[in-house]
């Protein structure tokens, strides 16, 4: 692969940060496009990668470009690529599978055990001026989705998993646990998905109140309530249809099992840092449906549709544009981890 130096944002090592050259593909090989970067948005575990300098077995050794939420334009078409041309706007879709594996070839490319993913070690991310990527993970825009709006897909894609892996029917209720970035592409996936209302919970009153200024989103503070108490009180007592855990937070599946209605689903879209205590009998007196999600597959069109028709609308959730220059003071930003803050975006391109 030809590699040439490209100023990007580079992870040196844990806390550490500099925007530097560094030697990146240049040219589009068989299937793959060359696309100019446009908006990059700063993700819960690239800054995880910044102050920890790792998550779970992935290890930061070797300086590592962050990001894998990015919008640009294709500049350059290689050797066999006919979906996509030259000056097309279009985002990323960041894991590569291998297309003939066993998991590809089941549709299930997101846990391919080969799959590639930007910005998880040693896979470089795309804070740079231009990337080299796969045509077929490459998804051309129309032209009432914006650059900004077309990276925050990537997260609204782990929303959407998480929906269809749910099996919504129309007018359920559903319940989220955890008002993060995550937590609110979640609750914005179900309602689009069917769901009728939403219950979603935190401690952050500044994060309920993002969440809840969405009609069909209800807002719980859970120092204030009991979640199962709001469940059963909009519920008549049955329970909710579908709960999504995405706070990750241990504590959140001491009693969870109060909360999704018989016969309910509980997806698993949040990652606890270590095992947690799982309640057989509570979960089987009620044959609770369990699902896990991990990233998404063939969602990414979905997702681009539903933006573009006005069902899902993202934008109050970019809270600050950096430029690529000040992407280090963004990175700090993004560790400070602000409650009002949820998505953070980097405008790499700022001709446009
Ligand atoms: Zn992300």
């Amino acid at each position: 692969m030809k590699t040439q130096p490209i100023r990007a944002l580079v992870l040196e090592r844990q806390r550490q940060l500099s925007l530097r050259e560094i030697d990146l593909p240049v040219s589009p090989r068989l299937g793959e496009v060359k696309i100019k970067v446009h908006t990059v948005g700063i993700c819960g575990s690239d800054v995880h990668y910044y102050t920890h300098g790792k998550i779970g077995p992935f290890v930061v050794r070797e300086p590592m470009v962050l990001g894998h939420e990015a919008s640009g334009t294709v500049v350059e078409v290689g050797e066999g690529v006919t979906n996509l041309k030259r000056g097309d706007r279009v985002c990323m879709e960041p894991g590569i599978p291998d297309p003939n594996s066993r998991a590809s070839k089941l549709g299930i490319y997101n846990v391919d055990p080969s799959v590639t993913f930007w910005a998880t070690p040693p896979i470089h991310g795309c804070l740079a001026p231009y990337v080299v990527h796969p045509a077929s993970f490459t998804y051309k825009l129309p032209d009432a989705v914006s650059f900004a709006e077309a990276a925050m897909v990537e997260p609204f894609a782990v929303g959407l998993q998480a929906a269809s892996k749910a099996k919504i029917a129309p007018g359920d209720l559903g319940v989220v646990i955890g008002a993060g970035p995550i937590g609110i592409m979640v609750a914005l996936a179900a309602l689009a998905g069917g769901c009728s209302r939403v219950i979603i919970s935190d401690l952050q009153p500044q994060k309920l109140a993002i969440a809840g200024s969405y009609p069909g989103i209800v807002p719980v503070n859970i120092k204030n309530d009991r979640l199962a108490e709001v469940v059963a009180r909009e519920s008549d007592d049955w329970g909710a249809d579908i709960v999504f855990e995405a706070s990750g937070s241990p504590k959140a599946y001491e009693c969870i099992f109060d909360l999704p209605r018989p016969g309910g689903c509980l997806v698993a879209v949040g990652m606890p840092v270590n095992p947690v205590a799982f309640d057989v009998v509570s979960a089987a007196a009620k044959e609770v449906r369990i699902e896990t999600v991990f990233r998404y597959a063939n969602v990414y069109d979905r997702a681009i549709a539903m933006i573009a028709s006005g069902k899902v609308d993202l934008k109050p959730l970019i809270s600050e544009t950096f430029r690529f220059e000040e992407s280090i003071a963004a990175f700090e930003r993004a560790a400070e981890g602000r409650p009002g803050d949820v998505k953070l975006q980097i405008r790499v391109d700022e001709a446009v």
